[in-house]
């Protein structure tokens, strides 16, 4: 066969050459060592928390080697694009603030090796592909899947043909493709005429038997066998497959490391023999474990279908990127938490990321464990930052509550800040939804009681212990002479303003300290728990305060 001629019939247009390409993706000047690492996400309207562990470790290894981290949107499959989809996919990184120094941005392209979106690069894959079909290394296939698959040799077909036919795949393979390959130029002539849609494919000349030796920077050392499928690297329509737009791609932006989820690891052997074909020099491979999930006992992985797999979820309610970085952070390295314990105030950034430490199988998404991450990364937050958080949420999914917060910005910031800062910050919120319950207190317009008096004591001296603080209560003194004057309430009822001395001797007293001070909490925040009272009642300002203990003793 004529290759040359061959490649002309389904290239007319392509007057480019494989050397005029790389003419315009000069080799990067980067220094010794700097890794360059793409996240290449397609667009199909569905980010999954897992997309965050190549995104990380993709970023960190870059960045931490003065390299180039850049964003590759794979738009490939139009079958499988959703609407909005892409717009999502950037605004949801950047939310969780995956820092890319070139790639897609909203409407357009930040970089030179662009164009960043598959779906433009159309022109480029077809002059590699020109170049394949003129080496004898790719040929046009004009039969439908359909067709495809009535060539498959199934054990069942074989005994109605009573042929003695075993199922192995390779031989199979191997006769459907012969057939594929037989094609004439005259036949490839006659079907273009026609206007057939064809596929080009691959011509395979791997022998699975055959294994070539690979490191995986995760999985270690792999034999990997040959490549024999003469799969598609051109769709009916022109777009390329993943397999040899990946090849294309990587080679042409630069990518010195690839870092993917490991259900391709399955397909390197087609990525080996394509970067053969095409005379690229390979990456280098990183193969990630999937997030897993516990289900009962075992471990499975945490599917697409699975509640808790959509990052948009994460965002929806509330969960600060920080604390979902923070989180992923732990589960990629596992001596992160110790580092984070010995370098609490440090940037996550300065943490010294290592494939050394990387899980190999799968890390394990604990939801109460990602809570508690979350508490703790909150709890480290300054005020501002948290009336930010919750503000910028607040203004998407609670209207009601964003009009309160942001009719006193200062008012709101003041109560995130009780009990913030010091040695031990206090741990009250997860995620941002939680924070109207946490804070509604303060606002007379979403305040709700939530806790009754406790049991085994008797009304009249509750009320008397809350008219007596609302008599006394001078909002002048500190958070001492505040809770010397409760003391002095409780000796006056019969409590004990000791809470040792009522505990050596119950019989002789009503109750404690703590319980008086607990009637006052009730009714100042209408629940059991909260946040230092003392420090309550300034912000909450003496009127309120004492309007909120009469009412409640007026019930009483
Ligand atoms: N578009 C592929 C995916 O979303 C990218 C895999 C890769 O990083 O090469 O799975």
């Amino acid at each position: 066969m004529d290759f040359s001629r061959l490649a002309e019939l389904l290239f007319p247009d392509v007057t480019k050459t494989p050397e005029d390409i790389e003419a315009s993706f000069p080799k990067r000047e980067l220094p010794e060592g700097a890794k360059v690492t793409r996240l290449a996400p397609s667009p199909t309207g569905f980010i999954h928390f897992g997309t965050l562990f190549p995104a990380l470790v993709n970023e960190r290894l870059a960045h931490q080697s003065e390299g180039i981290f850049y964003l590759r949107v794979e738009d490939t499959d139009s079958k499988r694009e959703v609407e909005g989809a892409e717009e999502d996919l950037i605004n949801t990184l950047a939310y969780y603030r995956i820092e890319f120094d070139e790639g897609a941005i909203a409407g357009g392209d930040n970089g030179v090796y662009g164009p960043y979106r598959q779906s433009h690069r159309a022109d480029i894959y077809h002059v590699f592909a020109k170049q394949l079909v003129s080496e004898g290394k790719a040929y046009p296939c004009f039969s439908s899947e359909e067709e495809l698959e009535a060539l498959k040799v199934t054990d069942k077909k074989a005994e109605i043909q009573n042929k003695d036919w075993h199922s192995d795949e390779s031989a199979q393979r191997a006769e459907r493709q012969a057939a594929q390959r037989a094609i004439t130029i005259e036949e490839v002539k006659e079907h273009l005429e026609a206007g057939d849609p064809f596929v080009l494919r691959i011509l395979a000349n791997g022998d699975p038997e055959k294994k070539t030796p690979f490191t995986d920077l995760i999985k270690g050392s792999l034999q990997i066998p040959e490549n024999d499928e003469d799969f598609v690297l051109l769709k009916s329509d022109g777009i390329p497959t993943y397999h040899f737009a990946h090849a294309v791609d990587d080679h042409l932006m630069g990518t010195t490391h690839v870092i993917r989820g490991e259900e391709w690891l399955p397909s390197l052997a087609k990525h080996i023999q394509l970067f053969r074909y095409l005379g690229f020099r390979m990456p280098k491979y990183m193969h990630l474990a999937q997030l897993m999930k516990l289900e009962g006992n075992s471990k499975k992985k945490l599917s697409k279908r699975d509640k808790g797999a959509a990052l948009a979820d994460y965002r929806a309610e509330g969960y600060p990127p920080e604390s979902v970085i923070e989180y992923v952070m732990t589960l990629l390295n596992s001596n992160y938490e110790e580092w984070r314990r010995a370098n609490p105030d440090e940037d996550w950034k300065s943490f010294p990321f290592s494939i050394k430490k990387m899980n190999t199988s799968g890390a394990l998404f604990d939801l109460d464990k990602f809570t508690d991450v979350s508490k703790t990364t909150i709890s480290r937050m300054t005020a501002e930052r948290v009336y930010e958080g919750i503000s910028e949420w607040a203004r998407s999914y609670d209207p009601e509550f964003s009009a309160l917060l942001e009719r006193d910005p200062a008012y709101a910031t003041r109560i995130l800040s009780i009990g913030r800062g010091g040695k031990k910050s206090r741990k009250d919120l997860a995620k941002w939804n939680e924070a109207k319950a946490y804070m509604s207190f303060f606002y007379d317009e979403i305040f709700e009681r939530v806790d009754a008096y406790p049991e085994g004591f008797d009304k009249t001296d509750i009320k008397a212990a809350l008219d007596a603080f609302a008599d006394s209560y001078d909002p002048n003194t500190d958070n001492n002479g505040w809770f010397d004057g409760v003391k002095a309430i409780s000796e006056k009822l019969g409590f004990s303003p000791d809470v040792k001395a009522y505990k050596n001797d119950p019989d002789s007293f009503k109750g404690h300290v703590g319980d008086v001070s607990n009637f006052i909490r009730i009714a100042v925040t209408g629940r059991q728990n909260s946040p230092d009272l003392f420090e309550i009642m300034q912000i909450l300002g003496y009127d309120r305060t004492v309007a909120r203990v009469r009412d409640e003793a007026s019930k009483l």
